[in-house]
């Protein structure tokens, strides 16, 4: 086992990447351990209307690069090799296991984020990356001038019906709701987009297809039970998020849907370890307050190192 980090950030999206800042920052040794690119979800979130700094909004994309940079800048370490496969407790200590090493750590701060949830409809299998997507900046470009359909009725699901149709022909937005979930302003695009038809209480039932091309989407009404086939060229799902919480699930508390329960100083039931972002359990869920998520942790797990050098912990 090598040099023992102070803080090690498992996941480089936005809480992670702010708690590598406020580490680098407060000068404790702070390693970020990410598999991809950092950015995490927002890479794939075509456009972020809501950070303050950016009055016309930025691309995901754009606002992971810029994130990155600062950290790196700031003096975080990044680790991007392997992925965390394990992390058990030492003592007060943590060790994870990374492609076959051992790290120590004093802290550990999860900022392992969420990923997409899945209709688990038939034929969603059959047509997974060749016709039904769960990421509109990656895919929507394949789909220029064709008919596509967005499942969902949340600030995913709106955000990226309006990113498509700038792309599409025609976007059908499908909610099993009689009224959608997502910010007031979210919704008031789609209601009055001239390319998205809404398809309120509706189930998609099926994923259609002819051989190896996705053909359409069966619907039913809840309203009178009707079925409904819409000719499609491509079906994007955006129907909320699972909490990557595996690494921690026997470590701490989750709550009742798996997301990490913590404190409001992002402190988990157990000491020295830490969740930020979407893999714990606060209710708004944007890029902002994950970045919060992942100062606050970090400003509590450098207090927490200090009374551990000087012994009271
Ligand atoms: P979400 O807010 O949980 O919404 C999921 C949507 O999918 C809901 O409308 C839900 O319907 C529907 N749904 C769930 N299961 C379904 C099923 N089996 N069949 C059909 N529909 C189903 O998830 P999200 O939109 O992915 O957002 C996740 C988090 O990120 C949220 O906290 C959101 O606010 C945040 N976010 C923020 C922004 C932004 O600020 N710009 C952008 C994207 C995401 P019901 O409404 O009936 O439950």
């Amino acid at each position: 086992m090598g040099d023992i980090i102070d803080i090690a950030i498992v996941g480089g999206g936005p809480a992670g990447l702010t708690a590598a800042i406020y580490g680098a920052r407060a000068r404790v040794k702070t390693v970020v351990f990410e598999t991809g690119l950092p950015g995490g979800q927002i890479v794939s979130a075509s456009w972020v209307e809501n950070y303050p700094g950016f009055p016309d909004g930025i691309s995901g994309q754009d606002l992971a690069d810029l994130m990155y940079q600062q950290a790196e800048n700031a003096g975080a370490e990044f680790r991007t090799i392997s992925p965390v496969e394990a992390i058990r407790p030492e003592g007060n200590d943590y060790v994870l296991s990374v492609g076959g090493e051992e790290i120590k750590a004093r802290v550990v701060v999860l900022a392992t984020g969420a990923i997409p949830k899945k209709l688990g409809i038939p034929g969603e299998s059959d047509f997974a990356g060749r016709g039904v997507s769960w990421c509109a900046t990656c895919d929507g470009p394949l789909y220029r001038d064709k008919v596509v359909a967005v499942v969902g009725g949340g600030d995913s699901a709106t955000q990226e019906a309006v990113y498509l149709a700038k792309i599409a022909r025609e976007v059908h937005l499908i909610h099993r709701r009689n009224e959608l979930r997502a910010t007031e302003c979210l919704q008031e695009q789609c209601l009055f987009h001239p390319q998205i038809v809404l398809h309120l209480s509706h189930i998609a039932e099926e994923i259609l297809g002819d051989g190896g091309k996705l053909t359409g989407l069966k619907l039913r009404s809840k309203t009178d039970g009707s079925e409904t086939v819409l000719a499609l060229d491509g079906v994007f799902e955006f129907v909320g998020i699972d909490a990557q919480s595996g690494l921690v699930a026997d470590l701490c508390e989750l709550d009742e849907l798996g997301f990490v329960k913590v404190d409001p100083n992002g402190l988990t039931s157990r000491a020295g370890l830490y969740a930020a972002g979407d893999v714990s359990n606060y209710k708004l869920k944007q890029v902002v307050t994950a970045c919060a998520r992942g100062a606050f942790a970090v400003y509590d797990a450098v207090h927490y190192l200090e009374t551990m050098v000087a012994g009271t912990a």
